[in-house]
């Protein structure tokens, strides 16, 4: 992180950990799973976790076939594929009595289907067991393949989330393998294949984009009718990732979330803390409206 950016105080906050914390993250050890939660340190866990019950699973593997520039997830030659892991990621939400659920996963390049069909048979498995927990899938590009998004669209999850990240300008140097057009396509034949479907996508600022880009950003998705925007601060995971090249401050954020309802989308989250899960499960409603 470069010296001239120090860290904020807004982003200075403090782990809130407790019992209940320590007992979920024996359950994710002995369950053999991984969230996006614990990971990437979320600054957020204790409040997800224990007091608006919901959480971030991260399936098919923890070792990513990519290695995009911002994101702390192990690169490499990935595990075997887990048939079970749809069962234990449905006991775990059903134990863990989550109101909400994110699902997510790294890119399984090296699988034909990209991961889709595990991917779509978590979500029926949380359904099955959890009939009244709200699912957010948020997968990879899974290959960019139509006939994948299809099979994880057919589970019919309550929202459909896949993140743009980055400016136009930025992807290429941000994200490993995934462009920019190939997201606004994925994030367009999802709409298309359920309109019913929320979708969702993400922004993480803090790179080095501009005000303007952004905007530009908001109307592509817009275009592509998204529905929901989560924007939050880049934050570097370890001194080997991308740095950071600006705090934008919490009145800035406040500022592009006003922007983002202007342009349409039904519901936007915006600010330093923010995550593409935080406070998901409003977005649920609100995106109905
Ligand atoms: Fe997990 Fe997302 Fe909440 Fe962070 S914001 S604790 S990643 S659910
Ligand atoms: Fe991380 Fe996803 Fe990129 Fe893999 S594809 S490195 S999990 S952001």
């Amino acid at each position: 992180q470069a010296e001239h950016v120090r860290k904020p105080d807004w982003l200075k906050i403090k782990l809130n950990t407790n019992e209940s914390y320590t007992g979920l993250k024996k359950l994710m050890r002995e369950q053999r799973l991984n969230t996006v939660c614990e990971e990437a340190k979320c600054p957020n866990i204790h409040e997800c976790w224990a007091e608006r019950k919901t959480a971030t699973f991260m399936i098919l593997g923890d070792i990513c076939t990519r290695a995009c520039r911002f994101c702390a997830v192990k690169t490499g030659l990935p595990t075997e594929l887990d048939e079970q892991e749809p069962e234990r990621v449905a006991d775990s939400v059903s134990i863990m009595g989550l109101k909400h659920v994110v699902i997510t996963a790294v890119a399984r390049d090296d699988l034909k289907d990209g991961g889709a069909k595990v991917f779509a048979e978590t979500v029926r498995a949380v359904r099955r067991k959890s009939p009244f927990t709200t699912i957010e899938v948020l997968p990879s590009d899974m290959g960019g393949k139509e006939e994948n998004l299809s099979t994880l669209l057919e589970a019919n999850p309550n929202i459909f989330n896949y993140n743009v990240e980055t400016v136009r300008r930025l992807t290429p140097r941000v994200r490993a393998r995934a462009t920019y057009d190939r997201t606004m396509k994925v994030l367009r034949e999802a709409k298309e294949m359920k309109p019913s479907i929320p979708t969702k996508s993400s922004l993480m600022i803090g790179l080095g984009e501009t005000k303007e880009e952004i905007m530009e950003t908001m109307d592509d998705l817009r275009a592509v009718n998204v529905d929901i925007l989560t924007i939050g601060q880049y934050l570097q995971p370890t001194k080997s990732h991308l740095s950071i090249e600006k705090y934008w401050t919490p009145e800035e954020f406040a500022e592009l979330k006003d922007i983002a309802l202007s342009k349409g989308f039904k519901h936007c989250e915006s600010g330093p803390l923010v995550r593409s899960s935080y406070h998901a499960d409003e977005q649920v409603n609100a995106a109905k409206k």
